[in-house]
C-alpha cells in the first residue's frame, strides 16, 4: 500500500472546531451548518453532466441545464422566439433562471480531495475541480526507486531528508551555484528559502552524465523558471578554461513526479573528461532565474 503523508502541520476541521460570535453547535459546527449526503446527479447539468454553476436554467418540466448548454441549444437553432426545444421533454418549452437551485448549489460545500495532505478547505461543489487544479496541498511523489511516498510539498522535503538522508543545497535566484554531482548520485535537491524545490537529475549514459532540472510542485501555476548549466575543464578567475559544455533551459518543466523522473527536453551532457576533481565527479555551475509569465 502506498505510503501517504498525513500532513501534521494542518489540523482537520473537526480538530479546529468553529467558534463563531454566538455559540457553536455542540458538535463543533457553526449554526445553520449540517452534514448531508447528496447524490451529485442533483447538482449536474442534465445535458453535459458537468457540475451546475450559476446561471442555471430550467425548462417548464424542471429539467435543469447549464448556461453553456442553453447557449448551444440556441446556436443549434432550437430557439423559437422565447421558446426552446427541450431535448429531455422532447417538445418546445420555455427556459427560465432557476434561482432556487443557484442558491442551493452555492450553499453546498465539499471537502477538497487533498484533505489527507493538509488542505482544510471546503469548496462549492462547482468550484471543486478548479480549486483542486490549483490546490497547493496536492501531493508530490518521491522519485526514489521502490519508494511509494507521496505528500504535500513541505512533507516531501522532510521525507527526502529523514527517509533518504538527502541534504538540500540552498540557492538564490539569479546567482551562480557550484554543485558537484557524484556519479552514482541520481538526484541533487536544490531548495530556496521560499520552499521552491528543484531536482537536478543525473542520468549515467555511455558517453557521460546527462544532467537536467525539474521544478517539483503539484501544478504548473505560479512563477516560471529558467536555468543555465555549464561544466568546464577548469575555471580560473571566474573564466572557464579548456573545453566547456553549456545548456540553457528557457522554461524549467514542473512535475509532481507522479510518473517518476524523465530526462527533460533540455539536458547537459557532461563528458567524462570534464570531471575536473580527484574523485572524477563532474562539477557544474547552475544559475536559476525566476520570472513571472
Ligand atoms: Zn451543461
Ligand atoms: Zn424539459
Ligand atoms: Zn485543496
Ligand atoms: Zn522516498
Amino acid at each position: 500500500m502506498a505510503e501517504v503523508a498525513a500532513c501534521k502541520r494542518f489540523k482537520t476541521e473537526t480538530e479546529v472546531g468553529v467558534k463563531p460570535d454566538g455559540a457553536a453547535a455542540e458538535d463543533g459546527r457553526p449554526d445553520g451548518e449540517i452534514s448531508v449526503k447528496i447524490n451529485s446527479e442533483a447538482l449536474r447539468c442534465r445535458i453535459c453532466v458537468e457540475p451546475l454553476k450559476p446561471p442555471i436554467f430550467k425548462c417548464k418540466a424542471g429539467h435543469v441545464l447549464c448556461s453553456p448548454c442553453l447557449e448551444k441549444l440556441l446556436a443549434a437553432g432550437h430557439a423559437l422566439k422565447l421558446d426552446i426545444f427541450c431535448d429531455l421533454c422532447c417538445k418546445t418549452t420555455s427556459y427560465r433562471r432557476c434561482v432556487e437551485l443557484e442558491q442551493f448549489s452555492n450553499a453546498i460545500k465539499v471537502p477538497c480531495s487533498n484533505q489527507t495532505y493538509g488542505c482544510n478547505e471546503y469548496i462549492r461543489y462547482h468550484e471543486k475541480v478548479k480549486h483542486e487544479s490549483e490546490c497547493t496541498h496536492a501531493p508530490c511523489h518521491c522519485p526514489e526507486t521502490d519508494c511509494t511516498f507521496r505528500g504535500a510539498i513541505c512533507c516531501l522535503l522532510e521525507h527526502f531528508i529523514n527517509a533518504h538522508g538527502w541534504s538540500p543545497t540552498n540557492f538564490s535566484y539569479n546567482k551562480p551555484l557550484k554543485v558537484s554531482v557524484a556519479h552514482n548520485h541520481r538526484f541533487t535537491l536544490l531548495v530556496r528559502e521560499d520552499q521552491s524545490m528543484f531536482l537536478l537529475t543525473n542520468t549515467l549514459t555511455g558517453i557521460g552524465n546527462a544532467l537536467s532540472m525539474v521544478c517539483v510542485r503539484p501544478h504548473e501555476s505560479g512563477p516560471n523558471y529558467s536555468y543555465n548549466i555549464s561544466a568546464a575543464n577548469s575555471v580560473v578567475s571566474g573564466k572557464a578554461e579548456g573545453r566547456l559544455v553549456f545548456q540553457k533551459d528557457p522554461l524549467v518543466s514542473s512535475s509532481s513526479l507522479s510518473g517518476g523522473v524523465q530526462l527533460g527536453k533540455f539536458f547537459l551532457l557532461v563528458p567524462p573528461e570534464l570531471a575536473d576533481n580527484p574523485s572524477g565527479e563532474p562539477t557544474v555551475h547552475i544559475r536559476v532565474d525566476r520570472f513571472v509569465a
